[in-house]
């Protein structure tokens, strides 16, 4: 009997080894030509200036005074700085600021397996530096000074409102750093209760383009949960084995061979139809960055939480002062012009500004904040400086109202439009 020379005999395992080690190749170079990939500066140039003039173009079309406008894009680039400079600082790559039309703007990058607390400090630096100035203005503020007045609101409120526990703003990307991404169920279940309190506030809101905007932060919210779920699942089952090398290699972004297997083989197992390879790769390399990502300790932990609980008084603190500072003073009398909501003559104001009501027409992108100003910025024909505080629409009415504060007070003027 003759035997076969040995060199034929191949094992299936050896077939399956080899197999296996062709995808990790593929995979480890298609990670590397994906990390390869940064735009260059010009095109990073072309995103901003371009989404910028998209931004500007549209907020124009939508009747904003262009006064507000300017107000607005100051604070939110200096707030987008904030996290821009904290990404580059910690050596997130490929960093890059756009503007996002009828909404704001925002900075991306991949902030590789950046420890918790590096995540934490890049959403606090985003809305603090705006709140101490806010707070600034407002110690500031004298009321005539109605451009102070107006910077000192802006600051604060879209400060304010982005450092709130809520996903996806500031201060709810930081809760989830350093709270709900220790546990996969609690990460979605706050994903969801954000979704469904902007819905509801959205909701309530609707007919008015906040209402929208608030919507579509709930959309924000809850479409990335099934993958947050999904990733949760896998490295769950990753930890056990992979945890420790991968807290090693924190320093490194490279995937030693032995992790690489591991996690193609877990995300083939979770998305068995992945379209191509690059689908892969992309999966691998985030599977492969959470793990390296460690929640801070908890004292670290507790310590953002009560800098972001400081930065929410100071807020509310400055805003109180800010109101306090312009219902304080009192006015002399004012005369207002015949056609004038509630008739003309001379009545007598409590505040410096002369006072009144003002017809709010639809595209107007009205909201408390435009309507508690004490002092109007007349932008188009129809309009009268007011001294006026915000109503709600009800439902069912497609505008809300100024309502007069003082002077003719009481009164409500419903939209022209
Ligand atoms: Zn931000």
């Amino acid at each position: 009997m003759k035997a076969s020379p040995p060199e034929f005999r191949i094992s299936a395992a050896a077939i399956l080894e080899a197999a296996r080690a062709a995808e990790r190749e593929e995979v480890l170079a298609e990670i590397a030509r994906l990390r390869g990939e940064k735009s260059g500066g010009l095109q990073r140039w072309i995103l901003l200036v371009g989404s910028f003039v998209l931004f500007l173009v549209l907020a124009r079309m939508l009747d904003n005074p262009l006064e507000w406008l300017l107000i607005v894009v100051a604070v939110i680039v200096l707030h987008e700085a904030g996290h821009y400079l904290g990404m580059l600082l910690f050596g997130y790559r490929d960093v890059r600021m756009f503007f996002i039309p009828l909404f704001g703007a925002a900075v991306s990058g991949r902030s590789g397996g950046a420890a918790g607390w590096k995540r934490a400090v890049v959403a606090l630096l985003g809305p603090l530096p705006g709140l101490f100035i806010g707070a600034a203005c407002a110690l500031l503020y004298v009321p005539g000074q109605p451009l102070l007045h107006r910077f000192a609101w802006a600051f604060l409120l879209l400060n304010g409102t982005n450092l709130l526990p809520i996903y996806p703003l500031d201060g709810g990307r930081l809760v989830q750093d350093v709270l709900f991404s220790r546990n996969r169920c609690l990460d979605a279940a706050f994903r969801v209760a954000s979704a469904l309190l902007f819905a509801g506030l959205g909701l309530l809101l609707l007919p008015n383009r906040n209402g929208w905007i608030l919507i579509a932060f709930a959309f924000f919210a809850v479409v990335g949960v099934p993958s947050a779920l999904q990733f949760g699942r896998m490295l769950a089952r990753l930890r056990p084995a992979l945890g420790d090398l991968a807290a090693d290699r924190a320093d490194s972004a490279e995937i030693p061979p032995e992790a690489a297997d591991r996690l193609i083989a877990e995300v083939r197992r979770e998305n068995p139809r992945l379209p191509d390879i690059r689908a892969v790769a992309w999966r691998v390399e985030t599977l492969w960055e959470r793990l390296q990502v460690r929640a801070p300790g908890w004292p670290a932990a507790l310590g953002f939480l009560t800098v972001q609980f400081l930065g929410l008084l100071l807020g509310a603190a400055a805003a109180a002062v800010l109101w306090w500072a312009a219902n304080a003073a009192r006015g002399g009398p004012v005369t207002h012009p015949a056609g004038f909501p509630g008739g003309g003559g001379t009545v007598q104001s409590r505040r410096p500004q002369a006072d009144g009501v003002e017809p709010v027409p639809a595209s107007f992108p009205m909201s408390w904040m435009n309507c508690n100003e004490d002092d109007w910025s007349t932008t188009g024909k129809n309009r009268w400086r007011a001294s006026s505080l915000w109503v709600p629409p009800p439902p069912g009415n497609p505008v809300g109202t100024c309502r007069v504060a003082d002077g003719a007070r009481g009164r409500r003027a419903t939209s022209a439009a």
